[in-house]
Formats: C-alpha cells, structure tokens, sequence
C-alpha cells in the first residue's frame, strides 16, 4: 500500500507519532528532494532509503511505482513541506494506484493553508483553495473568477511576487476588501496580518517580504 504522508512545514515538533512510525516501517520514501528529506529523517532518527519522485519524473515513473506497490511493497510519499498532492507532486500517484487498486492512505497532518485560513478569522466554514495562480497565462481570468466567489479563497504566493499580486487583488476585488497574509507559519518570524487589501499593501510595500506565503482573501461584503 501507499502512506502519503504529511511532513512539517517548518516547526519541526509537528509531525505525527504515526507519521515517525510509518515512516520507519515502509521499505522506501518517494521524497520530492532527497536531500533535504534526508535531512528531516536524521532528525528523527530515520534510516529508510529515499528515492526522488517529483514533478520533473512523475511521469516516467508513477507506473513502476504503482508495480512495485501492486506486487507488495509499502511506501510513503512525502514532499519537502506540507501535504504531498496540494500544490505538490501526489496526485499522479494516488490516482494511478486507485486505478491498478493499491490501496492509498493519506496521514492527517501539517499543511500551509488551514492554519492560514483559519488564524486569518476570516469566513471559514466554506473556502475556495487556489493555491499557486499561474504567472503568465490565464492569471487575469483567475483573478476575476476568484474575486467573484462569494466565499473566502486562499493563494499561495512566493515573497517576490506578493506585492504584485496584492495590486492585482485590489484591481478586481477593491482596496477595502478583507484579506490576510500569513507568513512563515510555524517558524521564529511568523506573521498573521488581516486587514484591507490597501492596507496590506502599504504595509508589504516597505519591507523586503521574505519567507513563505499564504494569502486569504475573504467574499464579497
Ligand atoms: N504541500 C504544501 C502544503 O501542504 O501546504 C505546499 C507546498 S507549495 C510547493 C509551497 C508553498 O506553500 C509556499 O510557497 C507557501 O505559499 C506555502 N507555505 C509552505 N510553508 C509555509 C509556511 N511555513 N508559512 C506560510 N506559507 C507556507
């Protein structure tokens, strides 16, 4: 069978006692960097071999993975923070293995958008995830299809670009609009800040952002 398992995104105290057990008893780790995973597992005191399976090989390789799972072996996924298969490489797989009827498993655990969403205290007892909006093509049209949800959505943005993509929010939601950039969670310098899409933007306009980044975009008063 397949463990999908979720892996700190930054403290690393969060990780399950379950995700240290399965991680030790599986026979491999598919890990999206094997290096910095290599890194977590000697933390803990792992030993299992880890091989790479990311989004430049899942392709070429999730069927040989599924073979392997089908005539017995059991592995874990993980990616190099958070939930393997949001905004990272685990879809592929988990659907090649319910196809060929492996069983899969996903751990609960830690991933950037809930505590995010939910720290923010805007609306969440209904969301949209977007995740990563693309760079180029097809991001106007996102935009104003997310500005025009009557419920809360959630992005997630790198450090470099936050400060664009506010002023792309302000342009299809308007400058009062609630939102909350939350940055680092988990980590020393973590920052929640909920205001006006205006006032983020000031605020984000006269520092060098750095770190990682979620943002929360409430409806539609
Ligand atoms: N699989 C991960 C998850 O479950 O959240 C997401 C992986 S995605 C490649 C990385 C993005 O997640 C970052 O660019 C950032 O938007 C968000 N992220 C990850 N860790 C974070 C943190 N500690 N604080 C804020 N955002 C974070």
């Amino acid at each position: 069978m397949l463990y999908i398992v979720p892996t700190p995104i930054g403290n690393l105290e969060d990780i399950t006692l379950r995700a240290l057990r399965i991680l030790k008893e599986v026979s491999l780790v598919l890990a999206e960097d094997t290096r910095t995973s290599r890194r977590l597992l000697d933390h803990y005191g792992i030993k299992t071999p880890l091989r790479a399976f990311h989004s430049h090989n899942e392709h070429a390789v999730v069927e040989r993975v599924v073979d392997e799972l089908a005539s017995g072996a059991t592995l874990a996924l993980i990616s190099d923070a958070g939930t393997p298969g949001i905004s990272d490489p685990g879809f592929l797989l988990a659907r090649a293995c319910h196809r060929r009827g492996v069983r899969v498993e996903c751990l609960p655990g830690p991933t950037a958008f809930v505590p995010a969403l939910v720290a923010s205290g805007l609306p969440c007892d209904t969301f949209h995830f977007e995740g990563f909006l693309p760079h180029k093509k097809g991001r106007q049209t996102r935009l104003k299809y997310l500005a025009a949800l009557p419920h809360t959505f959630v992005l997630y943005e790198s450090p470099f670009r936050l400060v664009k993509c506010l002023e792309e929010l302000i342009v299809v939601c308007g400058a009062e609009r609630q939102a909350c950039v939350a940055r680092e969670l988990s980590k020393l310098f973590e920052e929640v800040k909920t205001t006006s899409l205006a006032s983020l933007l000031e605020h984000f306009t006269k520092k060098d952002v750095k770190g990682e980044i979620v943002l929360v975009v409430a409806p539609p008063e």
